[in-house]
Formats: structure tokens, C-alpha cells, sequence
């Protein structure tokens, strides 16, 4: 069984289903006002090659990923486009998974939009109220962090050394510094809903602790994000599902970051790099080879020198896949046990593709067909797609490749959407290039 690391304890230790042969994963989505970055890019792959990892050894992944539709990010990028939220948050939905299908990430069993569950935001909002646990102030509803004896867990401090680092705001009427909004009362002019507490809308940590705990249940297995989301926000989350006896995530799993020039990836260092652009210059599966080469808790530097050497690796990959086209034998038991054994280490992914390059260079060595159906097996079960090329295209299905096109330039997404779709259910995989639409078996 896997092992992995929990940030809980900081330790490796076993994930234990709560359910015999099922994992409950949460992985906190996008807030949808920007199209994503290659940080983001690695975040959906380590998530994926988790779950494809899960699935491979026979586990049945029920994947949530929720889409935060409302936040004043969003808000202040409507404004300043003169668009409703709304309509920026489509916009931007739509880049996501755009960006999620070129990578080849299977898409989550649900993606529950923050807006649909408001109404049970509030219902937890008011318990706390109700308990003790939070209380209004002239701008929202704020959650009594001191209730959580154990308030950070996560950060791995202490509640005392978390209060005194925190930051005082002029005037605020928190209690206490690091107590966190709930409920944000609107200002003018802002979308809301309505509560006991006047019109406003749910603050983030209230979001995904609702949708979590509505779609997997009491103690689901894993709750994951990048190591920014690990606090406040998965604290935050706890917090309210510890103070009203609710058993949250058994483990919690937290990525390092994306580094470009050896600093950490950030729009305020100005060293911003949109995912939809990398996409576009180059292989979208070099990314996924690039994101196996480094532990997930490794920093994982993004430069065109490393990109560059996973598109080498995937063109080894793809000539090593025309010349072993089908598996014509099975696959060498012994290679697959020691890439179960890597995997369940807390997921070595870089001793596993170095031991997938090891089979294809002993396959293509030897003419070795048990090592070649493994090497198969492996880029299977990590999700890389080997191309053996030479496919023939349709006249069918270039006049949808070329009508899909179209739509995109004319910005019919929906009809573009479409059209991906009636190309997906033709057996196709369809993607996104600076050439426009491109499909391959
Ligand atoms: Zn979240």
C-alpha cells in the first residue's frame, strides 16, 4: 500500500482507506480570474499522477476539485473590464480546463462551483454562531480561532507563537488577529447573498470546507494543494470542521513549489508564466515528464534547458513506441514490483522514470519484449501517452478539426466545446497548439 507524506505529523506513513478499496481525494481548484500558470500546471499533474497511481493499483478514486466562482479577485477583475463576475468567471473556467485537457489530467468525478453551495455555507456559519465560535463585526462574520486548541496543526505552531507573528490591522475589530472571515459582509455594487447577517458571501476557507465535507463525507481520505494553501486556508478549513465535531482529512498532501531562475514562481516577482502559453511552444506530455523528474516535494525548476530535456526523453519515448508497437508479451514481473515499490515510497516518480528509461534502453538493446511491455505498463500507469505516429486523420474529422477552429477564433467556446466532445467520442485526444487543434490516438 502507498505510503505518503502527511503534513499532519510530517511523516510517511500508510494511507489507510476509510472505505475497503476507495480514496476520497479533495484538491483545492482554481479561483477562476486569470488563465492558470505553470504552477498550477504542476499542481493538476501531481494530482493526477496520484489518482492515475491510485487507480493502476486497483483502488476506485472518487476526485473532488472544487471551482471558487466568487472572491474578490474576481470581483476586481470584473471591474475593471467592465463584465459581471459571472461572465469572467466562465471565461476563465473555460481556460482552466482547457489547460487540465491538454495535460491530459482526468477531469474530476465533481467540480462543485463555490455559488451552488451557499446555502450550506451559511448553515455552518450560523452553528458557529450559534456555539459561540464566531461573531459579527461591522464587515463580516469572523470564526473564534482560539476554540481550536490545536490551531496549527498544519503550520506546525503553536496557537500563541501563530497570534503574536500575526499582523494587527488599524482598526479592526477582530478579536483576535488570526481569527478568519466567514462571511464577508457586500459593499455596493458587489454580488451577495443574502443571511442573517445581512447581504455578502462566503469567505474562502468556509468554501472548501463545506463542499469538501458535503461531497466525500466525515474523515475522507486526502486533502491536497500546493504548500501556499497549507495556511492559512487548510487550516482554516480544520478549524471549522474540528469546532463543530465534524472528523475532517486523514492525511493531508502538500506540493513544493515551481521555481523559475531559482526563485519561487509568483505573479509579484514578476516572473509569471501562463500555462496556456507553455502549452502552446510546446509537447503538453514534456510537462508531465518534467513535473515526474522532480519528488513532488521538491522545488521544481521550470526553465527551457529542463523543458527541452523532457521533450528529448519524450521523442526516445515515442521512437521506442514505433518500434515496439503493441505489447508482445507480458510485461517482466520483476520491473513492474520495483516500480510499485518506488511509487509506494511517497511517490518516487524520478527513480521511476529513470528505471522506465532503463527498460526502453534494455528493450531496445536486447530486442527484449518483456522489458518493452513493461516500460508500456509504467508510462501507462504514470499517465504519459507514448505516440507511435503514422495515424491517418479522416477528411470527417479534419473538417471538425478545422470547424472547431473557426469557433475558436470566432470565440464560440461553447460550440468549440462541442466540438472537442464529437472528436473525444470518435476516440480521439484532442489538443490545443499554436497551430490550432490537434488530435492524436
Ligand atoms: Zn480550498
Amino acid at each position: 500500500m502507498l505510503r505518503l507524506h502527511d503534513t499532519a505529523n510530517g511523516q510517511v506513513r500508510e494511507l489507510v482507506p476509510r472505505d475497503e478499496g476507495r480514496i476520497s481525494l479533495y484538491v483545492c481548484g482554481p479561483t477562476v480570474y486569470d488563465v492558470p500558470h505553470i504552477g498550477h500546471g504542476r499542481s493538476m499533474l501531481v494530482y493526477d499522477i496520484l489518482r492515475r497511481y491510485l487507480e493502476w493499483s486497483g483502488l476506485a478514486v472518487e476526485h473532488v476539485s472544487n471551482i471558487t466562482d466568487i472572491d474578490d479577485k474576481i470581483i476586481q477583475r470584473a471591474h475593471e473590464r467592465g463584465r459581471s463576475p459571472a461572465d469572467v468567471a466562465e471565461e476563465f473556467e473555460r481556460a482552466w480546463y482547457d489547460a487540465v485537457d491538454a495535460l491530459g489530467v482526468l477531469r474530476p468525478t465533481h467540480d462543485p462551483h463555490a455559488t451552488a453551495f451557499v446555502d450550506r455555507m451559511l448553515e455552518l456559519i450560523g452553528e458557529l454562531v450559534d456555539k459561540g465560535l464566531a461573531y459579527e463585526t461591522d464587515d463580516g462574520v469572523y470564526f473564534v480561532t482560539e476554540s481550536v486548541p490545536d490551531y496549527g496543526l498544519l503550520a506546525r505552531q503553536s496557537l500563541d507563537s501563530l497570534r503574536s507573528g500575526a499582523r494587527v490591522e488599524v482598526e479592526e475589530q477582530k478579536r483576535s488577529p488570526i481569527d478568519f472571515v466567514l462571511w464577508k459582509k457586500a459593499k455596493p455594487g458587489e454580488p451577495s447573498w443574502e443571511s442573517p447577517w445581512g447581504p455578502g458571501r462566503p469567505g474562502w476557507h468556509t468554501e472548501c470546507v463545506v463542499m469538501s465535507l458535503d461531497l466525500l463525507g466525515d474523515g475522507f481520505d486526502i486533502h491536497t494543494g500546493g504548500l501556499d494553501l497549507m495556511f492559512p486556508h487548510h487550516e482554516n478549513e480544520r478549524a471549522q470542521a474540528v469546532a463543530v465535531g465534524k472528523g475532517f482529512a486523514r492525511h493531508w498532501m502538500h506540493h513544493a513549489f515551481v521555481e523559475v531562475g531559482g526563485e519561487k514562481m509568483s505573479k509579484s516577482l514578476d516572473n509569471f508564466t501562463s500555462l496556456t502559453d507553455l502549452l502552446a511552444r510546446h509537447d503538453a506530455r514534456a510537462y508531465r515528464l518534467l513535473v515526474l523528474r522532480s519528488h513532488y516535494r521538491s522545488p521544481m525548476e521550470v526553465t527551457p534547458a529542463t523543458i527541452g530535456d523532457a521533450e528529448s526523453g519524450l521523442d526516445r519515448l515515442d521512437s521506442f513506441a514505433r518500434r515496439f508497437p503493441s505489447p508482445a508479451a507480458e510485461p517482466d514481473p520483476a520491473a513492474l514490483a520495483r516500480f510499485r515499490e518506488l511509487m509506494d515510497d511517497d511517490l518516487r516518480t524520478p527513480q521511476a522514470v529513470a528505471l522506465l528509461f532503463d527498460l526502453v534502453g534494455q528493450a531496445n538493446a536486447g530486442d527484449d519484449a518483456c522489458a518493452a511491455a513493461a516500460a508500456r505498463e509504467i508510462a501507462r500507469a504514470l499517465g504519459l501517452e507514448l505516440r507511435a505516429g503514422g495515424e491517418d486523420i479522416d477528411a470527417e474529422t479534419t473538417a471538425l478539426m478545422a470547424e472547431r477552429d473557426a469557433a475558436r477564433a470566432a470565440r464560440d467556446f461553447a460550440r468549440a466545446d462541442a466540438l472537442r466532445d464529437e472528436l473525444q467520442s470518435r476516440g480521439w485526444v484532442v489538443e490545443d497548439t499554436a497551430e490550432g487543434t490537434r488530435v492524436h490516438r
